[in-house]
């Protein structure tokens, strides 16, 4: 398709150069359904300079800079967004929908940190040392470097554009290696943003390189590129299904953070007040499209009731509306196609003779948001564990209470799930809490507290949840391998 000049081109940032394509697509506002602007979809000869502009700039000046320069330089980088944020925040609506709060608090800002927070962390990140001593009376000296992977692709998706780009674009320069990112189709403007920023601070040419398009059009050409040393993706399971399999001629090292169906668990030692606020928030926040919202929650018997009905009133006032007006919480989906599939949960639920609590179906405006992706909040229950409600991730402002009555019984019925990406335990006892926490087949458990992250910390999931973990330590032990070298001491 060609594209119409009136709507805004965003192009391919390759070698250091924005670059137009032959072919475009439609960016769509999800508050309204109108057209934005026109993406480029790049083709295989623009992937083919973006990795040889990759490769390059690893032998030129990137490959020469000290670790310091490279920190100094993210450090800008950051320094920049925050001097565009607002430029930041009006993209990341405009492609998403989200409330301004949720914006300015988290999506921008924790891109912004997380240049600052890997960069300090790279210029203290060293290698091993040992003296060996052989029984036949050899001595050595083994000493390890600390290498980057070389040109690495960063796959990203939709629901924190510039967080959860960044989370691993930062970490990636910041141990030496060239970056093609490759934006969810349904979000570039942030990453075309960064490209700009990438500029205005000097970084130099081919050491960041965007690549648009549509994943299941260019995804598996950049995943399977001989000259790709390196994948990390965050999307959705069955995606890293596949891009396992593209990437296993290659044998190329992966990181996959991927989808969630996390469980929260309200004890009846629980601080009610705190509970309840916490489910809400981890249920309806971003519009339930955070890999580690809570999807199913399970509460005591003894105060079920009592539950229920405080988080029926919480989820009833959350307001919904023009992501920037006052108050609001809850803007639309992301998109048409999410939205269908979010209401094709709630109408399986219903088939399936689930109770809903509240919500259920699209809230009316009466003008042109009836034309976006709108969706009311909704709890349900009354379905087993083992249905496909309790199973699959849904990725909307839904969530299942289910109750139970012991503690074992719970560990169990949370660990009913192919996915393990997450928990939030919500109990006064703290006992119980450091019994039942490492019983949670996850990567992460919260206890009394949800989304409170450390970018130290190890982040990731097992099961369909991801392999690897990225954050801190473990993001840079990833992005750079370390080789060892062996001096001989006669
Ligand atoms: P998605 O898998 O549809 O898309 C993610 C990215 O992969 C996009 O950039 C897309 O263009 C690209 N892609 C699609 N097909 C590809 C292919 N064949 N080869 C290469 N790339 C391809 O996911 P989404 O809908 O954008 O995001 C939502 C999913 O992401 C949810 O499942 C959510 O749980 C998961 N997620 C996980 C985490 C985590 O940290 N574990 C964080 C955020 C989101």
């Amino acid at each position: 398709m060609s594209a119409p000049s009136q709507h805004p081109l965003l192009h391919c940032f390759i070698d250091g150069q924005f670059v137009p394509s032959d072919c475009y697509f439609d960016n769509i506002n999800p508050v309204n359904g109108q057209k934005i602007a026109n993406i480029a979809e790049a083709d295989n000869r623009q992937i083919d300079l973006a990795i040889q502009s990759a490769k390059q700039a690893l032998k030129g000046p990137w490959g020469k800079f000290t670790v310091n320069q490279r920190c100094d330089l993210l450090h800008k980088i950051a320094d920049r967004i925050a001097e565009r944020q607002q430029e930041f925040i009006d993209a990341e609506i405009a492609d998403t929908g989200k409330s301004l709060h949720q914006v300015q608090t988290i999506d921008i800002p924790r891109g912004a940190a997380n240049f600052r927070a890997f960069a300090d962390m790279a210029r203290t990140h060293t290698g091993e040392t040992f003296i060996t001593e052989t029984p036949t009376g050899e001595k050595a000296l083994n000493y390890s470097v600390n290498k980057p992977l070389g040109v690495v692709a960063v796959i990203s998706p939709w629901n924190l554009p510039l967080l959860l780009t960044t989370w691993k674009v930062a970490p990636a320069l910041a141990c030496g290696n060239c970056v093609i990112l490759k934006p969810s189709e349904e979000t570039s403007s942030t990453a075309v943003l960064l490209a700009e920023v990438m500029n205005e601070v000097g970084v130099p040419n081919g050491v960041f390189n965007l690549i648009l398009g549509r994943g299941k059009h260019i995804g598996d050409y950049l995943t399977s590129h001989q000259n790709v040393d390196a994948v990390t993706f965050t999307g959705a399971s069955a995606t890293g299904q596949h891009i396992m399999r593209a990437v296993a001629d290659g044998v190329k090292p992966i990181s996959f953070e991927l989808g969630g169906k996390n469980s929260a668990i309200v004890f009846a030692d629980a601080d009610l007040k705190k509970a309840v606020a916490g489910v809400a928030r981890s249920t309806f926040t971003n519009c339930g499209q955070v890999c580690l919202c809570t999807e199913k929650v399970f509460v005591h018997r003894d105060i079920a009731d009592v539950f229920i009905a405080q988080l029926r009133q919480q989820a009833q006032a959350i307001k919904i509306g023009y992501p920037k007006e006052k108050d609001v919480l809850l803007g639309p989906l992301v998109s048409k196609q999410h939205q269908e599939k979010v209401l094709s949960f709630y109408q399986l639920a219903k088939d399936e003779g689930a109770t809903f609590i509240v919500g259920g179906g699209v809230p009316k405006f009466d003008d042109e948001r009836d034309q976006g992706c709108y969706i009311e909040p909704t709890i349900i229950s009354g379905l087993a564990d083992d249905n496909r409600v309790n199973q699959e991730e849904i990725f909307g402002p839904i969530c299942h209470i289910s109750i139970f009555d012991e503690e074992d019984e719970v560990i169990e019925r949370v660990n009913n799930t192919p996915y393990g990406l997450a928990c939030a335990i919500w109990t006064e006892n703290v006992s119980r809490a450091h019994r039942v926490s490492p019983q949670i087949d996850v990567g992460l458990v919260w206890v009394n507290t949800w989304f409170l992250r450390d970018l130290r910390a190890p982040f990731g999931g097992v099961k369909l949840s991801g392999i690897g973990r990225e954050g801190g330590k473990h993001s840079l032990g990833f992005y750079a391998e370390p080789v060892n070298i062996c001096i001989k001491i006669d």
